[in-house]
């Protein structure tokens, strides 16, 4: 059998992809960050044997989240150009001996398993094969000045994807004759075996495979993601705990003084149990009670936050998005209003959601009932989830 590996090209900087701060393929389409579809969509492949990140060095942390729970190589450091990033990754993969390497940016997430096995099968025939789509827009090439040349024969035009697949010896071969000979300009490694002879094949790429490079790209795919996921659900949840004697209070996952403290086996957080409730909830998916078992001593004073990170772990364990979370909290003392901020920062950092996704409302009872007493908090909570399309 035939030893395959990856190189997975994540080193770029991504400027033109909007945001200076984060590399495009550290960005969330989806729900997840481009560099981890992409990871995943290899991780899938049985064939596919070795996985090589090529990263920037100062992406390390980035990289860490991005590729945890992965069996693949630790990531290598890339050069300046994408040539120099993949040459990287190729000298790590050596020690490895691979028959076969695919290459492929990390910046085309929606690589899917039939492109991958195609890209194996092919370069058994030429020892390279790169993905191709035939043109369908008409090309002309123009002038200086922006006018029209000519009209460009479209039947002999294909635009050319990736992963591209090749004997891994003779482009590791191909790629240190290029920096031997000061040759770092090839955008893509078949132009570089291209230069070195070898002949390179072409398969049927996918239009769906598309490289992500302009803001408006990420918003369709975010939108074309999201809108398959159109199983909604609404859940809620529901939760009450009692004052006892303390100075403060846990509560949306931040700590506010107080002159009681809430009474409870964990950590008495009201707003992160309704909410965690009201996630399992929309999964039907039992409640914290099933899950966190109060009879449990590990669960003795746990940082709530626990619970509320694994509803969330629940929902994406589905494939499904969080749309939005709602708590209201109802109390005489003490004021929510000053906390609320505070509050959804702290529930969306939880759930790993944007703070637009996240509402935190305050009431108090009128001095009726239970709250109106004094007594405790009661929490009520709304989460509104989308899970794929069945
Ligand atoms: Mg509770």
């Amino acid at each position: 059998m035939a030893k395959i590996a990856a190189v997975i090209v994540a080193a770029g900087s991504g400027t033109r992809a909007g945001r200076a701060d984060v590399p495009k393929q550290f960005r969330p389409v989806g729900g997840e960050t481009m560099l981890r579809r992409t990871l995943a969509a290899f991780a899938d492949v049985n064939t596919v044997d070795i996985i090589q990140p090529v990263i920037r060095r100062e992406d390390g942390d980035l990289y860490r989240v991005a590729a945890a729970g992965f069996a693949i190589l630790p990531p290598v450091v890339g050069g300046t150009t994408r040539q120099d990033s993949v040459r990287a990754g190729l000298e790590a993969l050596a020690a490895h001996a691979p028959d076969i390497v695919l290459i492929h940016d990390a910046a085309r997430p929606f690589v899917s398993a039939a492109l991958i096995a195609r890209a194996i099968e092919s370069v058994a025939e030429t020892g390279a094969a790169i993905p191709a789509l035939t043109v369908t827009d008409t090309v002309k090439s123009v002038d200086a000045i922006g006018h029209v040349d000519k009209t460009l024969d479209r039947s002999a035009l294909r635009l050319i994807q990736t992963p591209q697949s090749f004997a891994f010896k003779p482009l590791l071969d191909a790629h240190r004759k290029a920096t031997m000979q000061g040759r770092a300009d090839f955008t893509d490694d078949a132009a570089l075996a291209e230069w070195a002879g070898m002949s390179v094949a072409m398969f049927e790429g996918e239009p769906a495979n598309i490289k992500i490079t302009h803001p408006e790209d990420f918003m369709r795919h975010e939108a074309q993601a999201v809108s398959q996921l159109n199983d909604v659900r609404i859940g809620n949840g529901i939760d009450v705990h009692a004052f006892g004697p303390g100075d403060h209070i846990i509560i949306g996952g931040i700590r506010i003084a107080h002159n009681q403290a809430l009474t409870g086996h964990s950590d008495a957080d009201v707003g992160l149990h309704a909410l965690t409730d009201a996630l399992l909830g929309a999964l039907a998916d039992g409640d914290i009670g099933s899950h966190f078992p109060p009879s449990d001593p590990q669960w003795r004073g746990a940082s709530s936050d626990r619970f509320l990170k694994f509803a969330v772990e629940r929902v994406t364990a589905r494939g499904g998005m969080i749309a939005h979370l709602d708590l209201t909290i109802v109390c005489e003392t003490p004021k929510i209003g000053p906390h609320r901020d505070a509050m959804r920062a702290a529930i969306a950092a939880i759930a790993g959601l944007d703070v637009g996704r996240v509402a935190v409302k305050a009431t108090t009872s009128e001095k009726l009932g239970f709250t109106g007493r004094g007594e405790g908090i009661a929490a009520y909570a709304t989460a509104t989830v989308r899970l794929p399309g069945s």
